[in-house]
């Protein structure tokens, strides 16, 4: 079996030639960056490092630990951190990768500079509805992950073979945090391919499971029990699970950033529930929202109209700037007044 290709000639040979011709380039991603945006932002930088290539790697804000095992993050520019040698390096760049995000307020305080920036900007990313600010878009919401898209365009641009041990590990990093360890999204016969392919590249995949999906601190176990045990309300007649986390909660757990990861995921486990909520008090006036749900119920839709934000059909995630009480009303009108059809399983 072979990979199917997925980019027309045109745009790989253009892309080819852009990678070549260019002096430095730059990849930004989204920010609070998951193992998808990391993934495929440093195996992108590896394997163009590879190349001979000048790469810095730019993010919004600060990656979570649990990412800390990905090679090469110890490189990375944080914007927040480094605001004016962010905005320099973007200034500076010729050619500017903007991955596994479709609009630039998803990339927060980068998104002035990436604006002012001459580079040539390419996107390459697999959410729904792409905002055309770059100069050449690869979006491909039928990838499970942005590193998966990744692979076919490194495939496609003749770059594959560049794809050394480090890149395999940070793209198989994504692939497998984007599907939940390959539990959703990932029937695709291509996929399990591609991940021969970085086997070949010396990969150890048990060992990236091991290290990104099944390591947890203390904290992150007991607030995940504690939420699931406590906190989960169940509704039996919309199909709907909700878990809403105060800022008293995630003090008592002495949280930090991406403990709860995975954590809306868990009560779709329940036969019965297609439609999981978990709301988050971060800060008294910062709420942040995320959703999953099973079948066709699009979630997206909703994290749009009641929180401006957006995602995946399945996932998706919005922010509140307002109190829990403002966050949950809103939330709660909506159930009480919307019409919710969830089809049955
Ligand atoms: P999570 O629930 O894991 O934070 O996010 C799930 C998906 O929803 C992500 O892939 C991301 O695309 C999307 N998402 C999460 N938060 C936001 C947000 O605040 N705004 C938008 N537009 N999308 C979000
Ligand atoms: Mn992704």
């Amino acid at each position: 079996m072979e990979i199917k290709k997925l980019i027309d000639n045109s745009t790989s040979e253009r892309l080819r030639e852009l990678i070549d011709n260019s002096k430095k380039i730059s990849i930004t991603c989204h920010m609070t960056p998951d193992g998808d945006a990391m993934g495929s932002s440093l195996g992108l930088a590896h394997t163009l490092s590879a190349l001979g290539k000048n790469v810095y790697v730019i993010t919004p804000d600060t990656p979570p630990h649990s990412l800390d095992v990905l090679p090469g993050i110890e490189t990375i520019v944080i914007a927040s951190r480094y605001p004016e040698k962010t905005r320099n390096l973007l200034k500076t760049s010729d050619l500017i990768f903007c991955l596994d995000f479709n609009a630039l307020h998803r990339i927060d305080r980068l998104q002035s500079s990436l604006e002012e920036s001459n580079g040539f900007k390419v996107l390459i990313d697999h959410h729904p509805y792409p905002e055309c600010f770059a100069d050449m878009i690869i979006s491909r919401p039928e990838m499970s992950s942005t590193c998966e898209l990744l692979y076919h365009v490194l495939d496609e641009t003749g770059l594959s073979k560049k794809i050394n041990k480090q890149a395999a590990e940070c793209i198989y990093a994504g692939m497998l945090t984007d599907t939940g360890n390959f539990s959703y999204n990932s029937n695709n016969p291509d996929i399990y391919l591609i991940i021969a392919e970085l086997l070949n590249k010396g990969l150890n995949k048990d060992e990236i499971y091991e290290k990104v999906w099944n390591t947890n601190s203390e904290n992150r176990l007991r607030i995940c029990g504690f939420a699931l045990y406590e906190k989960m309300e169940l509704y039996a007649d919309l199909h709907l699970s909700l878990i809403v986390l105060t800022k008293e909660d995630l003090q008592r757990f002495n949280y930090v950033k991406g403990d709860t990861e995975g954590l809306v995921n868990r009560p779709l486990s329940i036969p019965g529930i297609y439609w999981s909520v978990f709301i988050r008090q971060d800060e008294p006036d910062y709420i942040k929202i995320s959703m999953r749900s099973k079948g066709e119920f699009a979630v997206n839709k909703i994290c749009e109209e009641l929180y401006g934000g957006g995602g995946h059909l399945n996932a998706a995630g919005g922010e509140f700037r307002g109190s829990l009480e403002e966050a949950l009303r809103l939330f709660k009108d909506y159930i009480s007044k919307e019409t919710i059809f969830i089809k049955q399983h």
